[in-house]
């Protein structure tokens, strides 16, 4: 396992993949543990480090369902992961995730479904995912966002530059949204900004 996780770290940083960075590791695998999840959601596979990463501290009933557009990066996320047997845990859903969580949030079978969700694919559909996603989250569940500080402008003063102004824009309306899940959202400052988010359904207003 861990050798297989070098080999991806490697693979990445070759390819400019950007998978969980080392700084904010510890937070995501403690965040894990401490969920003992058994249904999680991931947007954004790339090669699938983050997947296995989940499947490895997650309970060993746990299932994972992780959405990536990108054939290429499938491709890549496939032959890694068939390298562990943590893959039997592992299923990959092809495709745009905001079509792809359309689809599953019309599926009763999904309505409460997820207890934690790991979001980190495009910036810009945060907002676009997390609305789609809210109907399929469990009672209690966790929802991990990365890069929501977005190379700090998010919360910063300065203007961000023209061409992150939409991103930034988003990603603010996105951290307000968290807030107005009633649960308690901490920003780990970590890497690009990881929220750690404790939905509970009692407490959302809708
Ligand atoms: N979670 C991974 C890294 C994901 S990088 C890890 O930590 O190991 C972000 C990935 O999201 C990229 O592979 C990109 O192709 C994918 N992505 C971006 N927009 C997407 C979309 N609309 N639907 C599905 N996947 C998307
Ligand atoms: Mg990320």
């Amino acid at each position: 396992m861990q050798e297989l996780l070098r080999e991806m770290e490697n693979y990445a940083a070759a390819q400019g993949v950007p998978i969980i960075r080392a700084q904010e590791h510890e937070i995501f695998v403690r965040a894990v543990q401490a969920a003992a999840p058994q249904h999680i959601l991931e947007i954004g596979t790339a090669i699938g480090y983050s997947a296995l990463l989940l499947a490895y501290y997650s309970p060993e009933t746990a299932e994972i369902l992780t959405m990536e557009k990108d054939e290429r990066r499938m491709r890549e996320a496939a032959s890694f992961l068939g390298q562990s047997p943590l893959q039997k845990k592992i299923r990959v859903l092809p495709g745009d995730a905001g079509e792809t969580l359309a689809r599953l949030s019309a599926d009763p079978a999904y309505q409460g479904y997820f207890d934690f969700v790991f979001i980190d694919a495009a910036k810009g559909q945060y907002p676009d995912y997390l609305q789609k996603i809210l109907p399929m989250l469990a009672d209690r569940a966790v929802i991990l966002s990365d890069n929501v500080l977005f190379r700090g402008y998010v919360l910063s003063e300065e203007k961000p530059p023209r061409r992150y102004k939409t991103i930034v824009k988003r990603l603010r309306a996105y951290l307000t949204m968290l807030d107005g899940l009633g649960g308690q959202t901490k920003i780990y400052e970590n890497g690009d900004g990881l929220a750690v988010t404790a939905f509970r359904r009692n407490d959302y207003a809708g």
